[in-house]
């Protein structure tokens, strides 16, 4: 069915911000009318359109969360590629890029394979594979990376773990460079961090446990800015938080090195002072860190050191969170959340509209090399968003079959109503 979203506010970041009309025809983009326009009520109700009302809400470029762990195959307990998918629609995601930290490794192009034939027949949200750089993340023998970009890895990366072997994380970029493919950075010396739990502070001293400093993870960033200046490679690194890694990263970009950065709301949100209230669902790696660090990160993506904002999604059984501060595994969850806790940044005037869309939408799309965006002929991708919904976070009515979120019971101001995949509505709430 063709569809008519009428009398949004459209945002598409870098190409045009104002009101309009947009057509969606075969499952693209088929015309844009730019305005305010009237419905010819006579006219088009004779056109096979469903007509969706976007008045008072903002209509974007599909959201693409780049980093995130669908856990299928191997842990299908805490998530499958099908409530992983459902929850990003839900959260406004029409993509997602899933880490290959699954069992079997997603280090071959039969696993790459696998994970984008359960994604299709999910026919949810569009799921990118990003494919391991070293078989089974051991960190010691690369994989065929020509392999995996013919079965349809977009990316490299060995999330979850460091790759500590600086020469053949070198290869690995000049390669991943020739193939077209984003390499994807987990910094992090386990060394240092080693038998840390949560961020070495006033909070690791009062619960007992062992701490993570930030140079953990700076001294990784430094290290792959050095190795991108070296190869010319691109390099983008994965959940920014501390302040020297953004330091690093700002003084790095200024001189013209090829480095991107994400980082997730978590860190722009809360300190480790959330692990006193929110135990293990504040528990991920890196860990939540000091309130100079939540500053420097919000500084990093209003000035544009910071490129993206992806969510870490790292679902995990209520019994293996239930396993105390120390046991428990790390991450939490996002793709419900994202959005609109991360609308909080333009309500304080940390980034326009247009600057949050771009870190959750078009710039993901460009590091990745991926479609987005609003334009004649595109993939209509597209999020409506309706920014005065007022609601409290409520693990009951997430899809993810996870519910690890220091978010829960959050108010919060912002919603996506309906996500839109290549023109088929995937979700819709409240419109
Ligand atoms: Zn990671």
């Amino acid at each position: 069915m063709n569809i008519r979203i009428h009398g949004g506010r459209i945002i598409d970041p870098g190409h045009y911000e104002g009101l309009g009309d947009i057509l969606v025809v075969d499952g693209r983009i088929g015309a844009i009318h730019r305005g305010d326009s009237h419905l010819d009520s006579q006219k088009d109700a004779s056109l096979p359109y469903r007509i969706i009302d976007a008045r008072n809400k903002i209509v974007t470029p599909g959201l693409i969360d780049m980093h995130v762990h669908l856990r299928e195959p191997g842990f299908e307990h805490k998530e499958t590629i099908e409530t992983g998918c459902r929850a990003a629609v839900c959260g406004g995601f029409t993509a997602v890029c899933c880490m290959p930290n699954t069992r079997p490794v997603n280090d071959n192009a039969n696993v790459t394979r696998y994970i984008l034939g359960r994604a299709s027949r999910a026919d949810l949200a569009r799921v990118y594979a990003v494919a391991a750089i070293t078989q089974g993340l051991e960190g010691r023998t690369p994989c065929d990376y020509e392999e995996l970009k013919k079965a349809g890895a977009v990316a490299i990366s060995d999330d979850g773990r460091p790759l500590l072997d600086s020469r053949l994380m070198r290869s690995a970029m000049a390669k991943a460079q020739a193939l077209g493919l984003a390499v994807i950075s987990h910094c992090e010396d386990p060394y240092l961090a080693e038998g840390g739990v949560v961020n070495e502070g006033p909070v690791a001293a009062d619960l007992g446990v062992a701490g993570v400093p930030n140079a953990s993870e700076s001294i990784m960033v430094m290290r792959d800015i050095a190795l991108s200046e070296l190869t010319g490679a691109p390099v983008h690194i994965a959940h920014v938080s501390t302040r020297e890694s953004v330091h690093a990263i700002r003084r790095a970009k200024a001189r013209g090195v090829a480095v991107t950065a994400e980082t997730a709301p978590h860190y722009f949100l809360m300190t480790d002072e959330a692990v006193r209230t929110h135990g293990a669902d504040a528990k991920m790696n890196p860990p939540l860190r000091s309130e100079k660090d939540r500053l420097a990160v919000r500084q990093g993506l209003a000035d544009g050191t910071i490129d993206c904002i992806a969510t870490d999604h790292a679902p995990h059984a209520p019994e293996e969170k239930a396993a105390g501060i120390e046991k428990a595994p790390n991450g939490v969850i996002g793709l419900e959340t994202s959005l609109a806790v991360s609308l909080s940044l333009v309500a304080d005037g940390t980034l326009s509209m247009a600057g949050l869309i771009a870190k959750m939408a078009t710039n993901p799309a460009r590091i990745l090399r991926i479609s987005c965006g609003l334009r004649l002929g595109m993939p209509a991708d597209i999020t409506i968003i309706d920014p005065h919904h007022e609601f409290t976070i409520d693990a009951s009515v997430f899809k993810s079959r996870s519910r690890n979120s220091p978010f829960v019971g959050t108010r919060a101001k912002g919603k996506a109503v309906l996500t839109m995949v290549g023109g088929r509505i995937a979700f819709e709430e409240f419109i």
